[in-house]
């Protein structure tokens, strides 16, 4: 069984987090600690810590979860102006949280992305 993460305690409300969606397959709050005027975390509610425990059954679910941040992006007014979808998986990406997420970043031009 995978480990839970802060991310289960705010899915279930356990701790506070600025939640600006949720419905039964994702949730989607602020990150604590905004790399960008917008920063917001698109998570799926199922517990799944990396990107390589996805299976083809969370292929729906993760369809889903590129919606919502377009949903947020138009919400919050960054879907003209652009915005940044960035999914960390392991060390060299640095993955903090082990339990997959989807940071949206946005209100300002992030410049290129280069590694
Ligand atoms: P990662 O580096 O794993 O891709 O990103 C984890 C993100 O989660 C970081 O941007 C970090 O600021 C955010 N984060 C970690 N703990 C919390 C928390 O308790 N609440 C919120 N809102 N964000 C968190």
């Amino acid at each position: 069984m995978a480990e839970e993460t802060i991310f289960s305690k705010i899915i279930r409300r356990e701790v506070p987090a600025d939640i600006v969606f949720h419905d039964d397959k994702v949730t989607a709050f602020r990150d604590i600690s905004p790399q960008a005027p917008i920063h917001i975390l698109i998570i799926p509610n199922k517990l799944i810590p990396t990107i390589n425990d996805i299976t083809e059954e969370d292929e729906t679910m993760l369809g889903h979860m590129v919606t919502v941040a377009a949903k947020i992006a138009k919400q919050e007014g960054i879907d003209e102006t652009g915005y940044r979808l960035i999914m960390n998986c392991n060390k060299d990406a640095g993955q903090e949280v082990f339990h997959i997420h989807m940071h949206l970043l946005g209100g300002k031009n992030l410049g290129r992305l280069v590694g």
